[in-house]
């Protein structure tokens, strides 16, 4: 579907917040024909990734390094936080923005506390044309099976749960924890129990550390009904020491599996889909591959990010934000005024460092922690 261009027209209102946004623009009219805000790349504003907490209860080596994330790490003081209330106003907010997918996030979504009643709040929205706002969530899975009912009985639509291998020793080194394979497997169980589907498992493949695990976790996923996706070991944040050399391409992840269990690749279920689909040709399922290193799709890329403490980020591996919706809200802006500023946010908006990596490497960034953004 073409994306078209946007006609800014007169300012209605504004509250105390300075005009830091440059050109005003009423956000009805910043929607294009098909409702949707384009950036400057034409890409439209549909995905929203909410972080609820910076906190998590593992040291995923890729993503909160115990050696930066230990005990002595100050996380974000709670009245810093959103609150619920205040995520739950962004979104319908976003929402009337053209969003049609949440995703929450964190840090691990599930230490958040009052997580079911956000979710109920959410599940509760309709996208423009009035269809259901897809709630999804990404979890460490370490509390899922004490959650899995109440969430989805709050609304939660799908979840993804990362698991990084089924060895003890690997998984454990991944993720910097002594937290079992086995709460984790039994919080992907009591998903699928409860009928949390399609469930999707994201392994981060790192060369030289969990790359054997490959197989045994696509062995264990066939004929499952959940779908296992490889995701490109990446250079988030500025902390994990991302080197190219322990990037595992998603094409050679595909030659090993291909070379025991054929695989057939199938089209993308929407535009701006983040995984390529693979399904087996003996019909034991599908799996995915998440290549933002060497299958790049920032020219589809439909997200946007609300951090923990209310900032607005247009790229995974931004450097800042310009737009702090918690500011807005806590003086008291009104809806339009919020809404304003995310349109601003998103119509400026050239992000593709996925495309522009290996010079961006040339140049030292402090690109924002994952941890707080949201994966
Ligand atoms: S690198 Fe940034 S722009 Fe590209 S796909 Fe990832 S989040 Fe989107």
């Amino acid at each position: 579907m073409p994306y078209s261009k946007v006609m800014p027209i007169k300012l209605i209102e504004t509250c105390g917040a300075p005009q830091e946004f440059g050109e005003p623009v009423i956000i009805r009219s910043a929607l294009n024909f098909t409702g949707v805000l384009p950036d400057v790349l034409h890409r439209p504003m549909l995905d929203l990734r909410i972080s609820v907490t910076d906190r998590c209860n593992l040291r995923c080596t890729y993503c909160m390094p115990r050696e930066i994330f230990d005990k002595n790490h100050v996380f974000l003081p709670r009245p810093e936080l959103l609150s619920l209330e205040e995520i739950a106003r962004a979104a319908a907010i976003f929402v009337r923005s053209g969003i049609r997918k949440i995703r929450i996030t964190g840090g691990e979504p599930l230490l958040r506390r009052g997580i079911e009643k956000l979710i109920e709040k959410l599940s509760s929205l309709r996208t423009l044309n009035g269809e259901m706002v897809e709630i999804a969530m990404t979890t460490n899975g370490v509390l899922l099976s004490a959650k899995a009912q109440a969430l989805k009985e709050a609304g939660l639509s799908r979840i993804t749960v990362s698991l990084d291998g089924l060895n003890e020793a690997i998984f454990r080194r991944m993720s910097d924890s002594n937290v079992s394979v086995r709460t984790v497997l039994e919080g992907i169980e009591a998903a699928q129990r409860v009928g949390l589907s399609p469930i999707k498992v994201n392994m981060v493949v790192k060369r030289g550390v969990n790359d054997g695990e490959i197989i045994p976790m696509a062995e264990y996923f066939r004929n499952t009904g959940i779908i296992l996706r490889f995701v490109e070991y990446m250079d988030v944040g500025s902390t994990n020491g991302w080197v190219m050399d322990e990037v595992v391409p998603a094409q050679e992840v595909v030659d090993l599996i291909s070379a025991r269990y054929p695989l057939v690749a199938v089209d993308a279920n929407c535009k701006g889909e983040v995984a390529s689909r693979w399904v087996y040709a003996d019909g034991a399922g599908e799996i995915g591959q998440i290549a933002s290193v060497t299958q790049v799709f920032c020219h589809e890329c439909t997200r946007i990010r609300l951090s923990t403490d209310g900032k607005l980020y247009t790229c995974l591996f931004a450097e800042q934000s310009d737009t702090d919706l918690r500011a807005l809200m806590r003086q008291e802006c009104s809806d339009e005024t919020i809404s304003r500023a995310i349109a601003n946010c998103w119509q400026k908006r050239t992000d593709r460092y996925s495309e522009i990596r290996h010079e961006a490497q040339q140049f030292p960034r402090n690109k924002i922690e994952m941890s707080y953004i949201g994966g």
